[in-house]
C-alpha cells in the first residue's frame, strides 16, 4: 500500500518540485494537488489521502484556515503545514489546528521524505529549524521562569530525571495527583509493595521525611504537572 499524499500549493513551480520529490520515492504517491484552500475538502474527501501538505500562503483560503476545515471535518486528517516563516508565534497558531508537521519551504529532499513518512506513520514532524527555535524559546522561559522565582533551587535538589529513574518520576506525578499506594499500583500495573519501594527510593533521594514533602518540594520547582 502506498502512501497517498495531496499537495496544496497556489505556486505551480512549488508544487511541482515537491510533487517530483516525492514521486521519486517509491512508497509514495501524489495523488492529487490543488491551489488554493478554498477546494481542500473537496480534494481530500475525493482522493481520502494518507497525508495533506498544505502551503499557509494562498490567496483565497488560506493554509491554516483551511488545515482547521479540514480536522473539523475530519480529525484523522495528517496535514503538514508549509511555511516560509520559523517564527514561534506562527508555529503554534498552525499546530493549533490540530497540524501534524510543520515544514520550512527551504528544506531539503530527505526532510520532506522524513516528514511525510512520520506524519503518515501517526507521529509529529518539525522541521529542524522550527525544533531548535522552540528549544530556544522553551529555555528562555525555563530561565525567566527561574529568575523570576525568589525560592533558589536547593543545591542538593537537582532536576528529577537526573536522581529518579523515568518510572519514580511517574510515581512522584501520582503522589502529587493525591493518589494512594494501591490506586498508583493499579494505574502503573505493579504490586503495592513495589510502589511503597519506589516511593521511599524518591524520599531518600529527595532528602524529604514524607510524600507531602516530596510533593511541595517537587511542586516547587516545578517537577510535577499540578492537574
Ligand atoms: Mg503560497
Amino acid at each position: 500500500m502506498k502512501t497517498k499524499i495531496v499537495i496544496i500549493d497556489d505556486h505551480q513551480l512549488f508544487r511541482e518540485g515537491v510533487k517530483r520529490i516525492l514521486d521519486f520515492e517509491p512508497s509514495f504517491e501524489v495523488v492529487a494537488e490543488g491551489d488554493d484552500g478554498e477546494e481542500a475538502l473537496e480534494i481530500v474527501e475525493t482522493h481520502k489521502p494518507d497525508v495533506v501538505i498544505m502551503d499557509i500562503n494562498m490567496p483565497k483560503v488560506n493554509g491554516v484556515e483551511a488545515t482547521k476545515q479540514l480536522i473539523e471535518a475530519n480529525p484523522e486528517a495528517k496535514v503538514i503545514i508549509l511555511s516560509i516563516h520559523d517564527d514561534e508565534n506562527y508555529v503554534t497558531h498552525a499546530l493549533k489546528t490540530g497540524a501534524r508537521g510543520y515544514l520550512l519551504k527551504e528544506m531539503d529532499a530527505d526532510t520532506l521524505i522524513d516528514a511525510v513518512k512520520v506524519v503518515a506513520d501517526g507521529g509529529s514532524y518539525l522541521h529542524p529549524r522550527v525544533t531548535h527555535n522552540l528549544v530556544n524559546e522553551f529555555r528562555r522561559l525555563a530561565t525567566a521562569n527561574g529568575q523570576a522565582s525568589n525560592q533558589p533551587l536547593q543545591p542538593e535538589i537537582r532536576r528529577p530525571l537526573h536522581i529518579l529513574t523515568r518510572r519514580e518520576c511517574e510515581v512522584l506525578q501520582m503522589l502529587a495527583d493525591g493518589k494512594s499506594n494501591r490506586g498508583i499500583g493499579e494505574a502503573l500495573f505493579i504490586s503495592e509493595k513495589t510502589v511503597k519501594n519506589h516511593v521511599s527510593n524518591i524520599l531518600q533521594k529527595m532528602n524529604v521525611n514524607d510524600r507531602t514533602q516530596a510533593v511541595v518540594v517537587a511542586i516547587k520547582n516545578g517537577w510535577v504537572e499540578v492537574k
